[in-house]
C-alpha cells in the first residue's frame, strides 16, 4: 500500500503533483509519503497488538531525519548499527529507551556514546565485543544491557547479498559457540544478558525460513533460561520483504506477526523487532528526467539524469524498481522496449535491461517506485555529482528535507597540501 497515483493524468504522491516538486527542486530527487510511513507504522503497531513488542525501525533503510521524527511521532523506536545512526535517531527524538544498537564492528567511541545516552539494548555480535563493552562500561561505572545475535545457520530466499543467517555471513555468533558465551558473560562486571537477537536477512518474503530461525532461537532462550540465565527479552529483527512488482507477494505482516506470536506465546518475552524496508520502501519514490534517447544496433539505451551513486540498488542487488512515467500514459502511447541507464562512467549504472514501457520523450520524467528504502542513504558524490535531493510530502504540502550541496560544499572537506600551494 502507498500513496503515489495519477490524479489527472500526473502521477501525484498523496495530494501534490510529482513534476511540481521537479519543478521547484530539479531532478533527481526522492520524494516520501508521510501518510504511507504513518500507514506502515501503524499497521505493524496494530498486527502485535496486546504483545509487548518494541517497534525499533532500521534507520539504516531511510536515516533522514524529517522521516525519522514522522517515525518517532508514531511511536516507533530505533534499531541503529553506528555512532552516527544512533546521534540520528536521538536527534530526530526517539528515546533512548527505545533505541538498540546492532552491528558486527562497533568502536570504543560508539559503545561509550550507547552507554551514556542510556539505550535499551546492545546487539553483541562476537566474544571479543563482549569483552571491549564490558571494560567500556566498567569504565564508565555503568552495565551495558546485551542480547547476543546469534547466526542460526538458516538460508532465507532473498538476493545473497541481503542474507545474512548462513553460518558463512559475518553476521552472528556461530550457532554452537552461544551458550559458552552467555556464560562467559557472567564473569564480565560490565554487562548483563537481557536477550538473545537474531536477524536473518533483508527482503525475505517467506516467513518459513524466519520461523525456523526463531523457534531456533526460543529453544536457545528455554535452554538458556534452565541454565541461570534471566533473559525477558527477544529481538527478531527485520527482514520482512516487500511487493516491488506485482508478481511479488510477501507475506502480509498480519501472518508474520501471527506467527511470531505463536512462537513466542506464553515465554513472557518483550519482542522486539527491526523493520526497515517494510516501513520506508513503498513510501518513498526517486524522480528522474529523461536526457536522452541513444539507438544501438540491437536496442534503445534510455539515458537519464540519475545515476547508480543515486539509487544503488540496481547496480548491488540486481533490484527490480518498477519505473512509471509521470504522465499517465493513454491507451494510444506506444509501448517500446528501453535499457535505462544513467550518465555514471561505469557499465554496471544501469537501471533495468529491456524493460517494456510506454514511450517516454527527453525532457519528460520518470519515477522509480518504492525507493523509499536504500535508496538516499546509500547516495554517493561518486563522478563528483552532488548528493540526490530529498522531499517530503503531507497531504497538500511538501518540503524540502535534504538540499543537494553547492560545488562549493561538495568540496568543502578537501585542502590542498602545502607542496603544492
Ligand atoms: C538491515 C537490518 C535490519 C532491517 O532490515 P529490513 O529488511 O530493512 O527490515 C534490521 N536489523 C538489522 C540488524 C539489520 O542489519
Amino acid at each position: 500500500m502507498h500513496h503515489f497515483n495519477y490524479e489527472d493524468g500526473r502521477l501525484h504522491c498523496e495530494g501534490v503533483d510529482l513534476n511540481e516538486i521537479a519543478d521547484q527542486v530539479g531532478t533527481p530527487v526522492y520524494v516520501y509519503s508521510t501518510a504511507t510511513l504513518r500507514r506502515h507504522a501503524r499497521v505493524i503497531a496494530a498486527a502485535f497488538d496486546g504483545m509487548e513488542c518494541l517497534i525499533a525501525y532500521s534507520v539504516k533503510a531511510n536515516g533522514n531525519l524529517a522521516v525519522l521524527k514522522t517515525l518517532a511521532s508514531e511511536g516507533c523506536g530505533a534499531d541503529v548499527v553506528s555512532g552516527g545512526e544512533l546521534r540520528r535517531a536521538l536527534a530526530a527524538g526517539i528515546p533512548a529507551e527505545r533505541i538498540v544498537f546492532s552491528g558486527v564492528g562497533k568502536t570504543r567511541d560508539e559503545m561509550a556514546l550507547g552507554l551514556e545516552t542510556g539505550i535499551h539494548q546492545f546487539n553483541v555480535e562476537s566474544g571479543a565485543e563482549l569483552i571491549e563493552l564490558s571494560e567500556v562500561a566498567m569504565s564508565m561505572g555503568v552495565v551495558a544491557p546485551i542480547a547476543l545475535r546469534v547466526n542460526p545457520d538458516v538460508a532465507a530466499g532473498g538476493h545473497p547479498n541481503i542474507s545474512t543467517g548462513k553460518s558463512g555471513d559475518k553476521f552472528g555468533v556461530p550457532w554452537a559457540d552461544a551458550p559458552e558465551l552467555y556464560h562467559q558473560m557472567k564473569a564480565l562486571p560490565g554487562v548483563e544478558a537481557v536477550g538473545v537477537d537474531v536477524h536473518i536477512g533483508s527482503q525475505i518474503g517467506d516467513l518459513e525460513p524466519m520461523r525456523a530461525a526463531f523457534e531456533k532461537t526460543v529453544g536457545l532462550v528455554k535452554f538458556l533460561r534452565e541454565a541461570g540465565h534471566d533473559l525477558k527479552r527477544i529481538d527478531l529483527g527485520g527482514g520482512l520483504g516487500i511487493p516491488y512488482q506485482d508478481s511479488d507477494s510477501p507475506a502480509p505482516p498480519s501472518d508474520y506477526a501471527q506467527m511470531i506470536r505463536e512462537v513466542t506465546e506464553g515465554l513472557g518475552l518483550q519482542v522486539i523487532l527491526e523493520p526497515g524496508r517494510m516501513i520506508a520502501g513503498n513510501a518513498g519514490v526517486m524522480v528522474s528526467e529523461v536526457l536522452y534517447h541513444k539507438p544501438a544496433p540491437d536496442r534503445t539505451f534510455l539515458i537519464i539524469d540519475a545515476g547508480m551513486n543515486d539509487l544503488m540498488r540496481p547496480a548491488l542487488y540486481q533490484a527490480h524498481h518498477d519505473i512509471l512515467p509521470l504522465a499517465e500514459p493513454g491507451a494510444e502511447t506506444p509501448r517500446t522496449t528501453y535499457d535505462i541507464v544513467g550518465p555514471i562512467c561505469e557499465s554496471t549504472d544501469k537501471f533495468a535491461a529491456q524493460r517494456q514501457m510506454p514511450e517516454v520523450a527527453a525532457g519528460s520524467r520518470i519515477a522509480f517506485m518504492s525507493s523509499g528504502a536504500y535508496g538516499a542513504v546509500l547516495s554517493s558524490q561518486y563522478n563528483a555529482r552532488p548528493l540526490v535531493a530529498e522531499v517530503l510530502v503531507d497531504g497538500d504540502q511538501f518540503a524540502l528535507v535534504r538540499r543537494r550541496p553547492s560545488f562549493d560544499e561538495m568540496i568543502q572537506l578537501e585542502q590542498m597540501p602545502d607542496w603544492l600551494t
